[in-house]
């Protein structure tokens, strides 16, 4: 492991480079000053906790520093690692969506739905989950607010991605930390792709989310996949329309033959077509693929009895 890239964004605020699988620039931490130490928004999965502690460390920031722990959701890449840095941050409160906080005090549920997601690849990519204790993790709804220097981090509830989806507003830097609710965008890239897996992918929550994100009018929106953004709002504009086509490519896919494989073939298909002047990267198809794009359309269409009966 290389000592991960640190990145000052302003106001002392930090990005921290989780070099996932050795590769930069695919998940990120945040670190912004506070009036006891430090806050920390996601730990990143448990495969990255040695990179986590070592940026930590890089920024000059003692383990005992670190105060306030907020993952903006509980999939593995965000908030896998809760549970491998609770005893390395001894001060800190660990705070996640309260739709979440019951998976990161037994992850048993996360780790078999990373499990039917990613196959047998799943153990190595995101770690050994380790659960948070009940007593050091708080629940949070959307609308608190914890001081940071020079100003506030207001947590937004931002369903859609998850039902349990939080995004956190910086009024400092009028920066939105965006988790998946707002897609993937890695740093040198123009595409900003759909974040949209299963279980419980909610279209309509993920649209009014974007609305939820704008109304902030962030001067900078902060991807955990990946960085800050340089033309962030308009991201957030973008990102629906984006998101649409991608369902409409899916749900006729999905009438044709319900098959997940199928489905993932033609968005495929389809993404080729209009990013043919610059492919997707390697890391952008590990972060936004096309086969948990189609298993959380699928699902969707299917709550919502989009497809009615289809042939196998
Ligand atoms: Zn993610």
């Amino acid at each position: 492991m290389t000592v991960p890239r640190l990145r000052e964004l302003g106001q002392g605020r930090l990005l921290l480079d989780l070099d996932f699988r050795d590769t930069e620039g695919l998940v990120a931490a945040y670190l912004l000053p506070e009036p006891e130490g430090w806050t920390l928004v996601e730990t990143g999965p448990s495969s990255c906790r040695e990179a986590l502690l070592a940026g930590v460390a890089r920024a000059g920031v003692s383990p005992e520093e670190v105060r306030h722990v907020f993952v903006t959701h509980v999939h593995l890449d965000h908030a896998g690692g809760m549970g491998a840095v609770v005893d390395s941050f001894p001060k800190a409160t660990f705070y996640a969506h309260e739709l979440g906080v019951p998976h990161m005090v037994d992850p048993a549920r996360l780790v078999a739905s990373a499990r039917r997601a990613w196959g047998a690849a799943s153990d190595r990519l995101w770690g050994t989950i380790a659960p948070v204790p009940a007593e050091r993790i708080v629940a949070l709804r959307g609308g608190e607010r914890f001081p940071i220097d020079h100003g506030e981090l207001e947590v937004l509830a931002t369903p859609g991605h998850a039902r349990h989806h939080l995004a956190f507003f910086d009024t400092a830097i009028r920066g939105v930390f965006t988790g998946d609710g707002a897609g993937v965008r890695l740093e040198h890239s123009s595409h900003l792709r759909p974040a949209v897996p299963p279980p419980d992918l909610d279209l309509e929550q993920l649209f009014a989310s974007l609305d939820v994100m704008r109304r902030t009018d962030p001067k900078v929106v902060l991807f955990s996949h990946f960085g800050p953004s340089p033309d962030g709002a308009a991201d957030l504009m973008r990102y629906r329309t984006i998101v649409e086509q991608w369902r409409d490519v899916a749900l006729a896919a999905a009438r044709e033959k319900g098959d997940p494989e199928y489905v993932a073939g033609r968005l495929k298909a389809y993404d080729a077509t209009v990013t043919a002047a610059s492919p997707p990267t390697e890391g952008e198809s590990i972060i936004s693929s096309y086969a948990l794009a189609a298993q959380g359309f699928l699902r969707y269409f299917e709550t919502r009895g989009l497809l009615g009966r289809i042939p196998k």
